[in-house]
């Protein structure tokens, strides 16, 4: 198998592929030896290869003809690499399941990384996850309340794992080069059990967010009552932007009360 790094890349699939040897070490260093790894989006390979020499089991998943036909070649002749064709969007509830991963790891496709963040929030993994986003995203993910990137992302974020970043890295270490920079995080889970299902606090964040000016009195209007939200210690004259992980959590027991 040969790995051309001169593949065109294609712009509908957010690929900028990197070629920074100090960021691809890192990268492939933050995930223990002999683990049981997903990368999602491998492209030509450059973490593939290095996450190669490193882990136990690697499954990949791509969408990219190209490379998922490639990576399914070098799986014949290398048999710690699994290789799943296909939209990361669709099968990767699936694909943990199956494969039980401890880490996931990617250099993330930056079109779909909003969305995808909010799918790999759900699962809770013993490892963690090593994520490459553009910087603007990494900063909404990492912000805290009281911020202006502060919003969705950031409290589902919380609800398995305490984020980090390990790498910034300037648009000089892809190929071609993104308009931005980018950041690595690394998700360590932070080992609490969380008192509301993933599900529930995810549409509660979706409709506390869904108007950032409005208060969170009319962002819930019909649903939670003034006197409900001072019941859990939330003034209901706040923004989304100014709650905690932890209040998130009360509103989305409030509505989704369980037994
Ligand atoms: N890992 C390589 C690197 O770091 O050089 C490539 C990273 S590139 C930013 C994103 C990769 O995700 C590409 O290989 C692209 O084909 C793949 N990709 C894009 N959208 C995808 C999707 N919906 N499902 C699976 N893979 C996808």
């Amino acid at each position: 198998m040969t790995i051309n790094t001169q593949h065109r890349a294609k712009k509908a699939l957010g690929q900028h592929f990197l070629h920074d040897q100090h960021a691809i070490q890192k990268i492939a260093m933050a995930l223990p030896e002999a683990s049981n790894v997903i990368e999602i989006g491998p492209g030509p390979g450059a973490i593939t290869q290095a996450l190669l020499e490193r882990v136990g089991h690697l499954t990949v998943i791509e969408k990219d003809d190209r490379f998922a036909d490639m990576w399914q070649e070098k799986s014949q002749t290398c048999d710690k690499l699994e290789v799943i064709h296909g939209d990361v969007l669709k099968v990767l509830h699936d694909s943990v399941q199956k494969q039980q991963p401890e880490w996931i790891a990617g250099n993330l496709p930056y079109n779909i990384s909003g969305p995808l963040t909010a799918q790999l929030a759900s699962h809770s993994l013993s490892g963690g996850m090593v994520l490459m986003y553009q910087r603007e995203v990494g900063d909404r993910i990492m912000a805290g309340p009281g911020s202006k990137t502060y919003g969705g992302l950031s409290v589902l974020a919380r609800h398995h794992y305490h984020v980090k970043r390990l790498l910034l890295l300037a648009p000089g270490a892809f190929s071609p080069p993104p308009k931005v920079h980018s950041v690595v995080l690394l998700f360590s889970p932070h080992g609490q059990i969380p008192i509301c299902p993933f599900e529930h606090l995810q549409t509660t964040v979706r409709q506390g967010f869904a108007h950032r000016r409005k208060t969170i009195l009319n962002n819930f209007k019909g649903l939670i009552t003034a006197e409900r939200f001072e019941s859990i210690d939330i003034a209901p004259s706040q923004r989304a932007e100014q709650l905690d992980y932890d209040a998130w959590v009360r509103i989305s027991l409030l509505l989704h009360p369980t037994d």
